[in-house]
């Protein structure tokens, strides 16, 4: 009885037989040949559970246990089986898996349940074929239109709705997701980060969606000669960089609250050679945090360093916002009955936010949303090294058991 970790390695090693780019890594792109029979599997399996099956708007997966109310609102559960190319074994898929495994258990044992409970698996997640994310649960609450899949396009200018069509999936329920139709979706995903391997903790329980601010810093100096300009006579717009660079890193390190992270990650030099003094650098600044104040602060912390640094040195500056994606709170209730679900069964557990953005980001606006992280080895993810250990699959798979039983009661 309860959860098998064979079930759960069988559904794993299926799933990932279907990559385009063998012996390299999971390549599993939208629509493609090895994602049809990848989601052919996973109907199967849920045609063995007696689950209800519908290609939904969007081209989204969902397999329905019905409960005694055949009509109230359901409980949902899934994740995405898409892959970046020559990502890992376990971004989706984990969260598939356990959700057919919760509903392989839920259906042998004939547990009685009133809600009815939802067995997803949403299209084009990673964005890695069509160039943008969660197109499919995006279409399923109605945030793009027929028209909106019509004009995304992949790189051989096939659209969305092409692609799906080409595919042979047949939309067999037109319907939106809106308010009242889920009464809460659990996803259980890999942590993709490194803080619940290296603190020994099995599960994490999600409480938000770090916010993202982005924005691109551009600097003007002088550019002149490097032997003829005397040290005391520059502008150097490089050097300025510099000191905003390492700025960065020390507001977000010394933030309160401790969950503050910066980065630049794209840094360009003009005119880039090694006897010229750099006339123009840009640079881009990511921050992430959960909490919208402290995001805020840390924004105009390090804005406030840009100002101060340009004045002293004699630059000019100008900052273009790139994005400002607010952070999502997820539901109080559910990582509620998650973390009792892992206090029960005395499992170590961190709650903690999500730095990386999934189609729970999304669901928000139509449901109460919850998330189960599981360990990612090294934080490895996004690559072939990609790894979750076994049995923390199966604790996760068991906390989702019991959270969507307790929800769905
Ligand atoms: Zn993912």
């Amino acid at each position: 009885m309860g959860i098998k970790v064979e079930r759960i390695e069988k559904d794993i090693e299926t799933i990932n037989a279907f990559t385009h780019t063998p012996g390299q890594g999971i390549t599993r792109f939208t629509f493609s040949e090895e994602y049809i029979k990848a989601r052919e599997y996973v109907v199967e399996e849920l045609h063995r559970m007696g689950a209800r099956v519908s290609t939904c708007r969007g081209g989204n997966l969902r397999g329905r246990l019905e409960g005694r109310d055949a009509l109230g609102p359901s409980v949902m559960t899934g994740s995405h089986i898409d892959s970046v190319f020559q990502g890992g074994r376990f971004d989706g898929v984990a969260g598939v898996v356990c959700a057919l495994e919760v509903g392989r258990v839920l259906s042998e044992e004939r547990q009685e349940h009133r809600h009815p409970i939802d067995l997803v698996v949403f299209a084009e997640e990673e964005g890695s074929r069509f160039g943008s994310i969660m197109i499919g649960s995006r279409a399923w609450i109605g945030k793009l239109g027929e028209e909106d899949l019509a004009r995304i396009k992949d790189r051989e200018g096939i659209s969305y709705l092409q692609a799906m069509e080409g595919s042979g999936l047949k939309i067999d329920d037109r319907k939106l997701l809106k308010p009242g139709d889920v009464k809460a979706m659990i996803e259980l995903h890999i942590e993709q980060s490194v803080v619940l391997d290296s603190g020994g903790f099995q599960i994490g329980v999600v409480e938000g969606i770090n916010g993202i601010k982005q924005f691109l810093v551009s600097l003007r100096g002088v550019a002149n000669h490097a032997g003829a300009t005397p040290m005391a006579l520059r502008h150097d717009a490089l050097q300025g960089a510099a000191r905003i660079m390492s700025a960065v890193e020390h507001v977000a390190a010394r933030e309160p609250g401790g969950n503050t992270v910066a980065t630049v990650g794209f840094v360009h030099c003009e005119p880039g050679q090694a006897n010229v003094i750099p006339g123009k650098v840009e640079f881009t600044v990511d921050i992430r945090d959960l909490d919208p104040k402290r995001l805020d602060q840390a924004a105009s912390r390090i804005s406030e360093e840009i100002r101060k640094t340009c004045t002293e040195r004699g630059l000019t500056f100008e900052i273009t916002p790139r994005s400002d994606t607010p952070p999502v709170a997820l539901s109080r209730d559910i990582v509620t009955v998650i973390e009792e679900a892992a206090a029960a069964r005395k499992i170590r557990y961190l709650k903690m936010p999500s730095g990386a953005l999934h189609d729970s980001s999304i669901l928000p606006e139509i449901t109460e949303v919850g998330m189960i992280f599981v360990p990612s080895k090294e934080g490895r993810s996004h690559c072939p090294e990609e790894f979750t250990e076994i049995d923390d699959l199966a604790a996760g798979a068991e906390i989702l058991l019991d959270s969507v039983t307790k929800l769905a009661l």
